[in-house]
């Protein structure tokens, strides 16, 4: 199903009339109401007038996440404080959080950018789904929940922790989606077959709704096979709104990017020129209709690619394809880049080891060292020390041959390797405090 036929499905030349016209409007906006953006656009020598169409749009400057921190809390909003209804923070995994103001029509546009993604997974006002996602400053629970109640499902404002409850509650009330990180979703999934619960015989549930951190189309596998559901991905950050800027289809093959509100670009992070279509860059958007706190070319660090050919599903909106990670979450090792995503993938292909990861990464004698502690499958213990280094030898060999550097596999005790609630945290790296 598609929750707005019209707007997902418009053509690409009607959505590139809507997203020029809006864009004016929005410079405009900024423009005359925000000292940030004035003083900004009059530095880079750009006037609003500069902008008639969106193939205008590179004449902007970026923004980055320190212009945010550097105008913390509220020197970014566009509009008198009198008509922001609500404050959102990032939660913070890179630094001093952010802050970011809605406006009414802000707040009804990120609903049905949620009600599109929940629609497009196959959820309907039938559907009674769990919010696992944290409540509070963070945007993913009161974003998805917004989300729900606006398709006219059952929404269960759970927020995150508590897994017993949670599954109790899944149980006791037919509960049929849920929503939360990836990294959690395994946890729950652990957490029920420990209870001897059958997924497809006690649990109702047929649809994941992940997102809020980087996941793999093999951990898709595992949480599809595991919780017997089909997993979406949703994406989204607390600057353009929160989750829900996209989300994937039926097709599971790229997550859709609602362009008619956010209009994205793929540059190169370091001459921050527009990359070849579809090869990978950093992430921008240009908030189209976001009024309390636009954003114009601000640069996301994910780094991804978008696929403009027509999905299968009908939708005319863009794909981006996962999200490799945060150029902020790549670990440079001995010269090379390895991104927590990439081990994540090759984990999973051991069965040996649980799905549960920490990289940890040192400097000694000059040399950087690359550890990652991996938990193993209860039925993988052995008394013969040889099988254990059978096991991690093939991993480590793994590894090397895809990412290009030998870590050293560490056997950690069972269960003692963070389950996270929320985003996980995938690495240590002591060298940034040496
Ligand atoms: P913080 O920056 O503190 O983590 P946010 O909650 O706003 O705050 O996080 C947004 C970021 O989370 C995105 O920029 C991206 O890196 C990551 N993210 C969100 N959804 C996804 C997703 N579906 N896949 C991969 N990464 C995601
Ligand atoms: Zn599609």
């Amino acid at each position: 199903m598609i929750w707005n036929k019209e707007r997902e499905c418009m053509s690409r030349q009607e959505l590139r009339e809507l997203q020029s016209k809006k864009l004016v409007r929005m410079v405009e906006h900024v423009y005359n109401n925000s000292p940030f953006y004035r003083a900004r656009f009059d530095a880079h020598g750009v006037h609003p007038s500069d902008i008639r169409s969106i193939d205008d749009i590179t004449k902007l400057p970026f923004t980055v996440k320190k212009d945010l921190r550097d105008n913390y809390p509220f020197g970014m909003m566009s509009v008198p404080m009198s008509d922001i209804i609500r404050l959102h923070a990032s939660s913070g995994t890179t630094g001093k959080p952010i802050v970011v103001g809605y406006t009414q029509q802000d707040l009804s546009n990120w609903e049905e950018c949620v009600a599109r993604c929940l629609t497009a997974y196959g959820f309907s006002k039938n559907d009674i789904i769990q919010v696992s996602y944290g409540y509070g400053l963070f945007t993913g629970g009161l974003g998805a929940h917004a989300g729900v109640q606006k398709i006219g499902a059952t929404v269960v404002p759970m927020s995150s922790g508590n897994t017993q409850k949670q599954i109790q509650i899944m149980q006791d009330f037919g509960v049929t989606g849920l929503c939360c990180t990836p990294s959690y979703a395994l946890f729950i999934a652990e957490e029920i077959a420990k209870a001897g619960i059958d997924v497809n015989k006690d649990l109702k549930l047929k649809i994941g709704v992940f997102g809020a951190e980087p996941w793999t189309n093999s951990m898709r596998q595992e949480l599809q096979n595991k919780l017997g559901i089909k997993a979406y991905d949703i994406y989204g950050l607390t600057e353009i709104s929160g989750p829900g800027v996209g989300g994937e289809c039926e097709c599971q093959n790229g997550t859709h990017i609602w362009e008619d509100f956010f209009y994205p670009e793929i540059v190169n992070p370091d001459t921050l020129e527009p990359v070849e279509p579809g090869q990978v860059g950093e992430l921008v958007f240009t908030t189209l209709d976001k009024w309390g706190m636009p954003m114009i070319r601000y640069r996301t660090r994910d780094l991804t690619s978008l696929n403009y050919e027509q999905c299968e599903c009908g939708r005319t909106m863009v794909r981006m394809s996962k999200i490799l990670g945060r150029s902020d979450d790549m670990l440079i090792i001995r010269g090379v880049n390895v991104f927590p995503s990439q081990i994540e993938s090759i984990l999973l292909e051991f069965k040996q080891f649980q799905p549960y990861f920490l990289i940890e990464v040192d400097r000694i004698d000059n040399t950087d060292t690359f550890d990652i502690h991996v938990e193993l499958m209860p039925d993988a213990y052995s008394d013969q020390i040889s099988v254990y280094m059978e096991y991690t030898k093939a991993l480590s060999s793994r590894i090397q041959s895809v990412v290009g550097i030998r870590p050293s596999i560490k056997i950690a005790e069972p269960g003692s390797i963070e389950r996270s609630t929320g985003k996980a945290k995938r690495a240590i790296d002591h060298r940034i405090f040496k």
